[in-house]
């Protein structure tokens, strides 16, 4: 194998082809290859995590090992998942993504790389676009939801100042982990972070929501962050958006909408409907690498204010001091985020997008909406299944009236069938079974074969 790092154009075309046909072999036989793999076997494990050779080894043997990796787990690559939150991870992306690694120039400051810095700032002000956001927004993208929770965070402390001492952040007893992870790292303390209860249509109950500001208010504490979800990671509820912006607005606190799931569905007309009240966010959580088709790796923070996050964020060493100033059309993006080295995330999205156009991504969208529509209406009319929430965007929550025993029997079917792969959650001490549509590779003929196997798991089935 090659023994110099930089390789000749020859070795380097060899590679890639390698490279690109293992991808191809790869795709080509997603649709049968299952969705999940029985537990990886400890040679595996062994074999894998080897420390690498003083000596090259050729790349077909690596390509054979990649494959005995890639045997295992769930196949989140798969049209058949639909467990968690799936991701598309769209080809075109990924292409976008090996540009960038091989061209491998600096994003993090405006002196870098002017230009994808531009390509990533159209990105992020298309998007802010989307949410309605006025002039003043602007955004980072990042690594995923959770650091962009994360630096939300981050800069509704900073606007507290000094109260900060006092400062409490509120969320939903449904909201994603992540949210009080972020907290925890900001600083507040776990006795400031109120986790409201849900109603009984699974939003945050916005007059639990009031009187635990007004209990906080009067013993001193001072409203610092309301952290709310546009779709819950577990059945994709919306949590009333304009009535927690009021809220928040009169609070003083900063207003939060984690929209990591559910945010892009904004490019539908029934998602945006849905979503009314987002545009009166200081801070959207994105993923593009959920409701965008991304590839892992690619989520984002908007702000209504770009200086909020700036003012909080900007760092400086006397090694920068080449660096110019942040710029409004060409940020420097170490100022707007915790990272400095990064890559250049806009180039997936960039490539994606102007690639495709928008429309496929708002039909591939429509058409998640359309599967759960179908998935929910075709479980509701099944005897003993009920559908625990209307869709609001494309997840499917449902249980046995049975009991937990046999939503469980009814999960493990489907799992064990290697068709699909579903997840499951706990709402109000009930074992709920749940379907997430959100793969452009998740066809029709999935979600029926995902409705015939309930159906054949509670003995109605063909
Ligand atoms: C997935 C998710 C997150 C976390 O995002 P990561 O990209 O996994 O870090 C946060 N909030 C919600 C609602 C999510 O669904």
């Amino acid at each position: 194998m090659p023994e110099e790092l930089e390789l000749d154009s020859a070795a380097r075309l060899q590679l890639a082809e390698a490279a690109l046909r293992y991808a191809e072999d790869y795709l080509n036989d997603l649709p049968t290859t299952p969705a999940s793999y029985p537990p990886i076997a400890p040679d595996v494990v062994a074999r894998l995590a080897a420390p690498p050779p003083e000596q090259g080894r050729p790349i077909s043997q690596l390509l054979d090992l990649l494959s005995a990796a890639l045997e295992t787990g769930i196949d989140t690559s798969s049209g058949k998942f639909l467990s968690y939150i799936p991701s598309g991870g769209i080809y075109s992306a990924a292409i976008g993504r090996l540009l960038g690694a091989i061209t491998n120039r600096y994003t993090g400051g405006t002196h870098g790389a002017p230009g994808l810095i531009a390509i990533e700032a159209g990105v992020v002000r298309w998007m802010c676009g989307l949410f309605d956001l006025p002039d003043t927004s602007s955004g980072i993208l990042l690594s995923g939801g959770s650091i962009a929770n994360l630096t939300a965070t981050v800069a509704a402390r900073s606007r507290l100042g000094d109260d900060f001492a006092h400062g409490v952040v509120y969320t939903s007893e449904r909201a994603h982990h992540s949210i009080d992870k972020a907290a925890r790292i900001a600083g507040v303390h776990p006795d400031r972070i109120r986790a409201i209860p849900a109603d009984a249509s699974l939003r945050l109950d916005t007059a639990l929501l009031e009187a635990a500001i007004a209990a906080d208010t009067a013993a001193g504490m001072t409203p610092m962050l309301i952290a709310v979800s546009a779709g819950t990671t577990d059945t994709g509820t919306i949590d009333p958006l304009a009535e927690c912006a009021r809220i928040s607005r009169e609070a003083g606190a900063w207003f939060h909408v984690d929209a990591a799931y559910g945010g892009f569905f904004v490019l539908t007309r029934r998602g945006r409907e849905r979503l009314a009240g987002i545009e009166l966010a200081d801070s959207i959580t994105i993923d593009a690498h959920k409701s965008l088709f991304l590839p892992f790796g690619t989520g984002g923070l908007l702000v209504r204010q770009e200086r909020d996050l700036v003012d909080s964020l900007e760092g400086r060493g006397s090694y920068m001091q080449d660096v110019p100033e942040h710029g409004r059309e060409i940020p420097n993006y170490f100022a707007m985020g915790p990272e400095l080295t990064r890559p250049p995330r806009g180039l997936e999205a960039w490539l994606a997008l102007h690639l495709h156009g928008v429309e496929p991504f708002r039909v591939e969208l429509d058409r998640m909406l359309d599967l759960a529509a179908w998935t929910a209406e075709s479980l509701a009319a099944m005897p003993d299944i009920e559908v625990i929430a209307d869709p609001e965007l494309s997840i499917v929550a449902f249980r046995s009236t049975r009991g937990n025993g046999v939503s469980q029997s009814i999960a493990r079917h489907m799992n064990d069938s290697g068709d699909v792969h579903v997840s499951s959650t706990t709402v109000d001490g009930r074992f709920v079974v749940r379907l997430a549509f959100l793969s452009q590779r998740t066809s029709q003929d999935v979600a029926r074969r995902a409705v015939a196997l309930i159906g054949e798991a509670i003995g109605i089935g063909s």
